[in-house]
């Protein structure tokens, strides 16, 4: 099994619609048995939607998804001890 954040790092595309079909199947599969990324994209869109409302930006913010990215690795260690 990939590791989640091969599915993380997709999640912007994802939301965006922009990703292959392949792939979407693949991380809605991952979205099913995972909890923790299900979080993650509810979070991600979220943030998404609040920031394309305001206008100030189209596009996820590079820094806002390497944020996302940091936070949901100190939760795996946290769930599945130190790597
Ligand atoms: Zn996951």
């Amino acid at each position: 099994m990939k590791d989640c954040s091969t599915y993380i790092s997709n999640l912007c595309d994802y939301i965006d619609g922009d990703l292959d079909p392949e792939l979407c199947k693949q991380i809605e599969t991952h979205l099913g048995e995972c909890p923790d990324c299900k979080v993650m994209l509810d979070t991600l869109r979220q943030t998404v939607k609040i920031c394309r409302e305001d206008g100030r930006c189209e596009e996820l913010p590079e820094e806002l998804s390497r944020r996302i990215n940091v936070r949901l690795r100190e939760r795996w260690q946290q769930k599945f001890g130190k790597k």
